[in-house]
């Protein structure tokens, strides 16, 4: 057998604390009266799925949204007990398996509408859909479902529906979304309504309901932009330096010669390129941290490195064997996401797919997490 190597060139950190941290900000930002869940799709946006419920669920989040029912199976086998909610997946066809691990769908057509009532599963929650034009009954449909008393006999416990512009408040499509939601609401007069995300949260009481569907924020990312910014960031991205060389003035660094350098210089192979999820946006546009220092990602990037001028930084500093920082406090993944121009959530999905995790903090958890059983009928709610 050939001994199991690993080459340990990239750190990719997640804070469970601090998604903790965060979860519990959010839950004071909202107040009383007002529930948190927490998104954890996407493998908790690149995080890690099973790990990140685990920390929300200590921190009291007593429902989880997955995005499909692979998702809410691995947890399950995980042993993550308690309320998660399947944002899309063929609850026609797969409804045993809905029922049998206690899983809530989300229904976003007529189609699964019909089979709830067919089957007379509970809970269910309703996706409306006001201006996103993605999943979600249309407005007529869920009256023309109200007036013929379809919930009358299977009422939803969550109405939602999901705003498009939030991340910028002044956006008219806000309150247009608001007023369309508050319609149904009013209508169906649901236990719990649910319209904002993360940048929701930041728009104010208006937009909270009884519940709000926070993913990003918990992961430490900021969209709203609102300051002072109460999240913590949550990630810490550091990768080792390969080798270092001298390199002439005027001569070229990386593919396609898009930096050539301006005077004689020092320059270091860091082990960490596109394939561990960083853009290749950031060729030429960011700065690795040594210690005090930083030193500027010079050329394209590559797939297994990129390279680092630190001709000013003192050479006890950056050898061969040295870690640079990528993304930390002093540089977010907001920080990286706004100097490249990309989407933070892809920057996050894509690290976490890239590079190995390695959590801090998960020695604050058990093995085992039951969460607090949700009753989720209004008249019988017994906290
Ligand atoms: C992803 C998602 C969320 C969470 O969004 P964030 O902006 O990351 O908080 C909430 N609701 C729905 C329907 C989503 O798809």
């Amino acid at each position: 057998m050939l001994p199991l190597v690993r080459s340990g060139n990239v750190v990719f950190e997640i804070n469970l604390g601090a998604i903790q941290a965060n979860f519990q900000a959010i839950t004071a930002l909202v107040g009383l009266g007002v529930k948190v869940a927490g998104v954890v799709k996407s493998d908790a946006y690149g995080l890690g799925l099973v790990d990140v419920a685990r920390a929300l669920i200590h921190a009291g989040c007593d429902l989880l949204f997955v995005a499909n029912l692979d998702e809410a199976l691995l947890l399950r086998s995980s042993h993550v007990d308690g309320a998660i909610a399947v944002f899309c997946d063929d609850f026609a066809k797969f409804g045993q398996l809905y029922r049998s691990n206690n899983l809530i769908p989300v229904v976003n057509n007529c189609a699964e509408l019909g089979a709830i009532s067919a089957t007379g599963t509970q809970p269910y929650f309703l996706n409306v859909e006001t201006g996103f034009s993605r999943f979600g009954l249309a407005i007529a449909d869920v009256r023309r479902a109200y007036f013929s008393g379809t919930f009358d006999r299977y009422p939803p416990s969550v109405v939602l529906s999901h705003l498009a512009c939030s991340e910028r408040v002044a956006d008219p499509t806000n309150v247009l979304q608001r007023n369309r939601f508050r319609a149904v609401y009013d209508l169906m007069k649901p236990t719990w309504g649910s319209l904002a995300a993360s940048a929701g949260v930041w728009l104010g009481k208006s937009y909270h309901f009884d519940m709000v569907r926070v993913g990003s924020a918990l992961y430490g990312l900021h969209d709203a932009g609102i300051r002072p910014n109460p999240l913590q960031p949550v990630v810490r991205l550091r990768a080792k330096i390969l080798d270092v060389r001298n390199v002439a003035r005027r001569e070229a660094v990386g593919y396609g010669a898009t930096f050539r350098t301006v005077r004689a210089s020092r320059v270091a192979i860091v082990g960490i390129g596109y394939k561990h999820g960083l853009p290749c946006a950031c060729a030429n546009k960011i700065s690795a941290r040594v210690a005090a220092y930083s030193a500027p990602l010079i050329g394209t990037m590559c797939m297994e490195n990129m390279m680092i001028d630190i001709t000013d930084i003192p050479e006890a500093l950056c050898g061969p064997g040295n870690f640079v920082e990528l993304l930390g406090n002093d540089f977010t993944v907001d920080d990286l996401a706004a100097a490249v121009g990309v989407n933070p959530n892809e920057v996050l999905t894509r690290l976490g797919a890239g590079c190995t995790r390695r959590y801090l903090n998960s020695s604050l958890l058990s093995t085992r997490h039951r969460a607090y059983p949700m009753q989720w009928t209004a008249t019988t709610r017994s906290e």
